[in-house]
């Protein structure tokens, strides 16, 4: 019996880990569950799931959680200092990171140092500090599963193979829902078009993640220090129908892939159950309703995010972070119609540039270079 606490239990990542769980009860204990501001969904799920603990992140609107579940044998905590002190409790063994953003990074330094294992969706954390966390973890003797269906797929392939080195591995991306256009369409898109993922259904951020791109580059990052690739070792393939998940070469030139039709509760329950296959009632796939999986390059000169994150990538130090942060600020400026989707971009590009360069943060260097990069980013937005 694992038992789980997760972070961002409301989102989408979350509600599916729920599903998973409740699908698996043998298996599965779910000890602490938490949200930012959406409330009235995480009273119902402490309801159903009766957790031990549940924290809502938003000050405000603690009263209203903890009235809810007065006569519930459950404790309610607020804040973001909560989320850090509830992973560390003893009864938890696995914390699934399902908050969205650089939020995630704290609460995940503070699980493995309290020794928890990490089944990591929120890529944002290994963007940002992917040296630091991967150091940690291994002082501390924590695994970090990869939730993301990429990433997953790559630890799948990886199964049995962990002493043969790699000789590369190959992302495949989707394409998103404006593969093909031109930069002058780019220009053009709305944020409602931008939302409509065609195979994936996920929170607004990845989602223009996924549009721009960006998350292409981000789980290029997440991969380097997931698997401890050097940087020309990370390829990526536009395979729009989002079968084949990733890829790995070997050093004999074997490749292997993992398949499966877009469904986030396989790399979840994978993650959660490692190193159990844990039977599942998933929708199966068939060759034969696909007859055509097809692949091209990225457009790295349209969708300039993906080039861009290669390039802080290959800088190193606080540019990633400074990639994140940036771009953190811009999707919500672009989700607010506050810029365009090629505007995303230019801001990046333009915090790249100007935020200090430090080639090897400390914890305190990613806090201050994230503020620095956030607050610079804002002032672009509202000239
Ligand atoms: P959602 O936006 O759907 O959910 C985010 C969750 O985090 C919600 O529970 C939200 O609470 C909570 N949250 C947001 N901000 C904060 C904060 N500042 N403090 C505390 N909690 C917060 O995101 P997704 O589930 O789509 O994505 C979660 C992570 O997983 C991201 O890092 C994403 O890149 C990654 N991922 C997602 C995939 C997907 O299919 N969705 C696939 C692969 C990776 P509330 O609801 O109250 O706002
Ligand atoms: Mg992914």
């Amino acid at each position: 019996m694992r038992k789980i606490a997760i972070l961002g239990s409301t989102g989408s990542i979350g509600t599916q880990a729920l599903d998973v769980i409740k699908a698996n009860p043998e298996n599965f204990e779910l000890e602490v569950i938490t949200a930012h501001s959406n409330a009235e969904l995480l009273i119902q799920q402490a309801l159903e799931f009766k957790p031990n603990t549940v924290v809502i992140a938003r000050e405000d609107l603690y009263e209203q959680v903890q009235e809810a579940l007065l006569h519930e044998d459950i404790k309610v905590y607020t804040g973001s200092k909560a989320l850090c002190s509830v992973v560390e409790m003893g009864t938890v063994d696995m914390v699934l990171t399902a908050m969205v953003g650089y939020a995630g990074l704290l609460p995940t330094i503070h699980a493995i140092k309290a020794g928890k294992q990490i089944a990591l969706a929120n890529k944002e954390t290994l963007v940002v500090a992917g040296q630091l966390v991967t150091e940690l973890a291994k002082e501390y003797g924590v695994n970090i599963y990869p939730v993301d269906s990429e990433h997953s797929a790559i630890f799948q392939c990886l199964a049995g193979e962990f002493h043969n080195p790699i000789e590369k591995i190959i992302l495949t991306a989707s394409g998103g829902p404006f593969r093909g256009k031109t930069a002058a369409e780019l220009a053009a898109v709305t944020k409602a078009q931008a939302l409509k993922h065609p195979n994936w259904d996920m929170g607004a951020k990845i989602t223009i993640d996924s549009a721009s791109l960006m998350n292409k580059g981000l789980e290029v990052i997440e991969a380097k220090w997931l698997f401890g690739l050097r940087n020309d070792q990370i390829e990526v393939v536009v395979h729009p129908q989002s079968i084949i998940h990733s890829l790995v070469q070997f050093e004999d030139g074997s490749i292997k892939a993992q398949l499966g039709l877009p469904d986030m509760k396989l790399p979840i329950q994978y993650a959660l159950g490692y190193p159990q296959r844990l039977k599942s009632d998933f929708p199966r796939f068939s060759f034969l309703d696909y007859p055509q999986l097809t692949f091209e390059q990225p457009d790295l000169k349209t969708f300039r995010n993906l080039q861009l994150a290669f390039d802080a990538m290959e800088q190193g130090g606080n540019m990633p972070c400074i990639l994140n942060a940036a771009n953190e600020v811009a999707v919500s400026a672009f989700l607010r119609d506050k810029v365009g989707f090629l505007q995303m971009s230019d801001i990046l590009e333009s915090c790249m540039a100007k935020v200090a360069y430090i080639a090897n943060p400390s914890y305190e260097d990613y806090v201050a270079t994230d503020k620095e990069a956030r607050q610079y980013a804002s002032e672009l937005i509202n000239k």
